[in-house]
């Protein structure tokens, strides 16, 4: 297996990654445009951009902003708000798996911005019968929340003609430099299936499933094209205009809003995902089992390309948390009525081959991993310069002494009172 020089994602990565001469991946080549562009000059584009959208929709909302608990949510909404000026409408989808804290981050975004919500809450019933299914298919307990994240807001757009969606940034620029910040490429429903989606849209679903229905699966069809391009319906990055760094943004959000953060099973990124029971637990193992490495490698890989982490800090972060067993295994097997062999079951058909094999006693072993693998013959010359700590905060709770370890399917959307701080 090959591994990048510079940061530790291997070739195996499933958004498809790319090697130069020197052994640098194509994420960490695109990620040099964030010291080479003239950022100045890109916020003035998407200023430009947005400016046009302002007033249009004729529903008071000039624009919507897709939103959750944790990941990006306040400084996207922060900056719809105070630096584009825009009115957004919020929308929401109910991952099932939230948390507490992710609930509280959510009430107190809107209170403070004091926004208009949508939020898509499926029958916890139909939900567990499409996970069932796409654990069997493709080792997912993610489909529907990643179906859905992807799929309300565009439906929202066409339902109350409000053509403008602001999203965060591209995971595929980001991670794999699948496009250059200024291809500045839209939303579509091309890289939805192909990548967000492992392939499998709702009408795959239906068409590869025996026991789920047209009805089950009603929530998470994208909308006709041509329903689309009558509204004009687009969604942009806001990463392809601003120079993106979900760690200082975060750092903004908790001085400027407190947004809540809270210590991860899986990674040392304690900002990112705090508003779900299962993403950096259980779901982030089924990635291991899969593919080899975790969301710890991908936080490691983000924060080298930044120069807060050296590689070797990196391979250290990876060793210490990639082997652990996540503890929300339990509330998942009573949730979705399977039994712990049926579960590792349905995975284990999902591993890859290339890094995991299978001994005669069943026992599966891990043969590659960037831990333990022979340091790439140009690490030393493609090094980047270290500049800032690779610190992340603890941020205390809002409702301490709440359990967080449980699922919390609604809740009060909204704060009555908070400190008059910002
Ligand atoms: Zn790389």
């Amino acid at each position: 297996m090959q591994y990048c020089s510079r940061c530790l994602y291997p070739a195996n990565h499933p958004l498809n990654i790319t090697f130069d001469s020197e052994g640098v991946c194509s994420g960490c080549r695109v990620h040099e445009e964030k010291d080479a562009l003239d950022w100045t000059q890109r916020r003035e584009i998407l200023k430009a951009l947005t400016r046009s959208y302002r007033n249009r929709s004729g529903s008071g909302y000039d624009c919507i902003v897709p939103v959750s608990g944790a990941r990006d949510s306040y400084f996207i909404v922060h900056t719809v708000r105070k630096e584009l000026g825009l009115n957004p409408l919020l929308v929401s989808y109910n991952k099932h798996y939230n948390t507490r804290r992710g609930h509280r981050n959510l009430a107190y975004l809107r209170t403070l911005f004091d926004l208009d919500i949508y939020t898509q809450v499926i029958n916890p019933q139909t939900v567990k019968k499409i996970t069932r299914e796409t654990l069997r298919l493709r080792g997912s307990l993610y489909w529907h929340v990643l179906a859905g994240q992807t799929v309300w807001p565009v439906q929202v757009a066409a339902r109350h003609k409000i053509p403008l969606i602001i999203w965060g940034h591209h995971q595929g620029l980001d991670q794999v430099g699948m496009f250059s910040h200024t291809d500045e490429v839209e939303m579509s429903r091309k890289y939805r299936k192909e990548h967000d989606l492992m392939g499998l849209e709702a009408e795959d679903l239906l068409a590869e499933s025996d026991v789920l229905t047209e009805a089950d699966l009603q929530a998470y069809f994208y909308p006709h094209d041509k329903e689309l391009a009558n509204v004009g319906v687009r969604g942009i990055y806001l990463g392809n205009y601003i120079r993106w760094d979900t760690k200082l943004q975060h750092e903004d959000m908790i001085e400027r809003y407190g947004y809540e953060t809270a210590p991860q099973q899986r990674t040392f990124d304690t900002y990112n995902d705090v508003d779900c029971l299962h993403y950096s637990g259980l779901h982030d193992h089924l990635k291991f089992l899969k593919v080899g490495y975790g969301k710890v490698s991908d936080h490691a890989s983000r924060e080298i390309r930044f120069g807060r982490l050296t590689r070797e800090e990196g391979i250290s972060l990876v060793r210490a948390y990639q082997n652990k067993t996540p503890a929300d295994l339990e509330p998942f097997l009573k949730w979705s009525g399977l039994r712990e062999d049926e579960f590792y079951g349905l995975v284990n058909q999902h591993r890859d081959p290339r890094v995991w094999s299978r001994d005669a006693d069943g026992q599966w072993s891990l043969k590659q991993s960037v831990v333990g693998a022979p340091i790439p013959e140009n690490a030393k010359s493609v090094k980047l310069a270290q500049q800032g700590e690779c610190d992340f905060r603890i941020t205390p709770s809002r409702a301490p002494g709440v359990r967080e370890d449980e699922y919390v399917l609604i809740d009060r959307g909204y704060v009555d009172e908070f400190p008059a701080s910002s």
